[in-house]
């Protein structure tokens, strides 16, 4: 939000138009009492008025020379009204324009009442302040907030709290002020740890950051690296900290069926071994070994089994289903894509036909005949192993005996999903009669968990890696072209073809859009097509009719398509051997963990495989280390460290469907050594003061523990 917007309106202003704005807005936006306007923020107990800090200062102690202003950023000077007029072009707007000893400030207000033209005459001075623009005829300000010239300026930073529609900041700063009289600011944290730390005392922390004085650190406030926001970052990471600790002391306190290995050759798990038509890799036996003791256990098992793309997890995952099945409980395997799903259901059919299992296959797009039909197979016991999409978790489905929940590619689905899953494991009870009894999870993941996210959100998991490819795995060579060497990638992939490989080709991802990522897809299909007479070249993307969709994928697969135009509903664990070309259109539009996902799809097979990142001139910063990452490495965890670095934890948690702030203050990127120092006091607490723990989180947890949980 721009400054000088009403939002941000200072409380003395009363006599300037800002203020005036700012009550019109409150009655307009008319969204209820200030207190629904406070709740919408999480704002009811005074406490919550305290821990609400700032989102950012505005420096309001000096005023500038105008020659000094900088587009982009904001400025405050003072100076003389020099010229005012109403004008009607292209729209009415009220135009004034400021003079100061070094320059000339164009002010603008696209609303306005008569009071400020009246305020804008020739010849009067004002101190403004806003966000500097480059505008038509020189530098400008819009809306910028208008007080008194030569008026005394505020000694040090002034907060800008987040705020909702129709409240005011002059609101907000009066409530957390009176909040901060009120309440009580002792310290949660032992005297001990906060010394050996080095902490800032929390009512300290505090009190700086809501009312910053001269003598700290600008900077150092503005980029949350002073000591009071490090005080305040520690104590929300030990607050998460003591929630995923009492969350996976809440788990081992409950029951999951025993699901004793059956040996023998008779065991479904050694007949699976015998039919696969390969050996199981180091890497693989042991995190089968490492999944098969978990769920001997009697309480429920909550792993993350991760391994790159193409490391093999499915086989991983369907020796864990056999011994499940083989101690008489069901199992239920979901992907976040009915393309991964149909792939997981061809795989487990080959699997289950030749071990006699009862496979059932259940997604939201079938019809509704075959859908009774599976749920009813689901409910009675007969389906042994269920393969489907998020459909799987949805009410009408009741399993009999579910002892194992299986969920590929878990950072797709979104934490709400992911916490629906839970809880239905823990609703349905994993035995009739035994109602108590809570099936154990395995989740996978192509996308490694950089250290620091592992200590923090999946703290609460179990991590088994599989860190070796199968045999005869040649690494991809990747190429970044010019997208003007278009012609040239066309011919190669012709060339391809005829000698019997078969590509991939990626369409452009248009952010946010649907429509234009098929209208892209569509388009390019055609080109293509034109382009490259004699060969067959498919399409398929998110919106096509499943059947369809199905139809197409197993055609690739069996060689009768060339080149396949595909959006990205391949990104995810779609497996075809002889693919051993991809072409990614506008590589420069997608993200490094989407692009490593992609280009996993090739690498397959026997040949040397090749991923052509196609990309347009100019490139962004942030495009150009994600394709410089894409050149430089193949490591999928190297790969998740620098997505890490570049964009923040939040697209791997699929926190941006969620909606919801993970760490409001703590940045997980920058604050490494904070996490580890707050794991290792919530172990202590935990084992020593009880009642600390309680009132950490009593100041820390607003309804967020189910948040954690996922
Ligand atoms: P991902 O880990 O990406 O889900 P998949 O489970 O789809 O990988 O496995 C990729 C391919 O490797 C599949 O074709 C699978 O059958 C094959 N594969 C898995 N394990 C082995 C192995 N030990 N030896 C040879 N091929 C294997
Ligand atoms: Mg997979």
């Amino acid at each position: 939000m721009g400054i000088g917007s009403p939002t941000t309106g200072s409380p003395t202003t009363a006599a300037a138009p800002g203020a005036k704005r700012a009550a019109g807005a409150k009655s307009r936006a008319g969204g209820g009492s200030i207190a629904d306007k406070f709740r919408r923020l999480g704002l009811l107990r005074a406490q919550d008025f305290v821990l609400h800090l700032p989102l950012r200062y505005e420096d309001e102690t000096r005023v500038q020379p105008i020659r000094s202003l900088r587009p982009g950023l904001p400025g405050q000077v003072e100076g003389e009204v020099i010229r005012c007029d109403v004008t009607y072009r292209p729209r009415r707007q009220l135009v004034a324009i400021l003079r100061d000893d070094s320059g000339e400030l164009g002010l603008r207000w696209l609303t306005f009442y008569p009071s400020q033209l009246q305020q804008m005459q020739e010849g009067r001075r004002w101190r403004v302040r806003g966000e500097v623009r480059g505008g038509m005829f020189g530098i400008e300000m819009i809306h910028p907030r208008v007080t008194t010239a030569g008026a005394p300026l505020p000694a040090s930073l002034t907060p800008v709290y987040p705020t909702t529609e129709g409240l005011a900041q002059a609101s907000l700063r009066r409530a957390i002020a009176e909040a901060l009289s009120s309440c009580p600011l002792d310290d949660t944290l032992p005297q001990s740890v906060v010394e050996r730390l080095g902490l800032m005392p929390f009512a300290q922390a505090i009190q700086t950051l809501h009312g910053p004085t001269p003598d700290d650190d600008a900077d150092a406030l503005l980029e949350h690296t002073h000591p009071a926001w490090l005080r305040v970052k520690f104590d929300e990471l030990l607050a998460q900290q003591l929630s995923l600790a009492a969350a996976r002391e809440a788990r081992r306190a409950k029951r999951a069926p025993a699901l004793a290995r059956r040996e023998g050759a008779a065991g479904l798990c050694t007949r699976l071994l015998s039919v696969l038509g390969f050996e199981l890799t180091a890497a693989q036996q042991r995190v089968v070994s490492e999944i098969g003791d978990d769920l001997t256990r009697t309480y429920p098992m909550h792993r993350l089994l991760q391994g790159d793309v193409g490391s093999g997890k499915t086989v991983v995952a369907a020796m864990a289903a056999m011994q499940a099945i083989d101690a008489g409980m069901q199992v239920a395997v979901m992907a976040p894509t009915e393309i991964l799903a149909e792939q997981h259901f061809q795989k487990m059919r080959g699997w289950c036909d030749a071990l006699g299992v009862e496979l059932r296959w259940l997604t939201g797009s079938m019809p509704a005949r075959a859908r009774r039909d599976a749920v009813q197979a689901i409910a009675s016991g007969q389906a042994r192993l269920v393969v489907g999409t998020q459909a799987l978790i949805q009410d009408s489905v009741r399993f009999r005996d579910l002892g194992l929940v299986v969920v590929d590619e878990q950072h797709r689905f979104g934490v709400a999903q992911r916490l629906d899953l839970t809880r239905k494991g823990e609703e349905e009870g994993a035995s009739p009669g035994n109602s108590d009894f809570v099936p154990h999870q395995l989740t996978m993941s192509a996308t490694p968990i950089p250290r620091t996210l592992a200590m923090t959100f999946f703290a609460d998991l179990e991590v088994s890696s599989i860190d070796s490819m199968p045999p005869g795995r040649k690494p991809v060579t990747t190429k970044l072209v010019s997208s003007e060497r278009r012609a040239e990638i066309v011919a190669h992939v012709i060339h391809a073809a005829r000698a019997g490989t078969q590509t991939y080709w990626v369409c452009p991802l248009v952010e946010e859009s649907e429509t234009l990522d098929l209208q892209t897809a569509v388009d390019t299909h055609v080109t293509l097509a034109q382009s490259m007479p004699g060969l067959v070249v498919g399409l398929v993307h998110g919106r096509m009719p499943t059947a369809e969709k199905a139809a197409v994928m197993r055609a690739f697969r069996a060689g009768d398509i060339h080149v396949l135009v595909a959006t990205t509903v391949i990104e995810v664990g779609v497996d075809v051997p002889n693919a051993a070309l991809m072409v990614v259109e506008h590589a420069e539009r997608f993200g490094l963990a989407q692009l490593h996902q992609l280009r996993g799809r090739v690498g397959r097979g026997q040949a040397q495989s090749v991923c052509v990142l196609m990309f347009l001139v100019p490139l962004s910063m942030l495009a150009r280390e994600r394709l410089r990452a894409m050149y430089e490495t193949q490591d999928g965890f190297e790969i998740a460290q620098r997505d890490l670095d570049l964009r923040g934890p939040g697209e791997l948690l699929g926190a941006r469907q969620s909606g919801m702030a993970l760490l409001k203050f703590a940045d997980l990127a920058q604050d490494g050594t904070l996490v580890r120092a707050a794991r290792e006091v919530a172990i202590d607490l935990r084992k020593d003061a009880p009642e600390i723990v309680e009132r950490h989180l009593a100041r820390w947890m607003r309804g967020r523990e189910d948040f954690l949980r996922s």
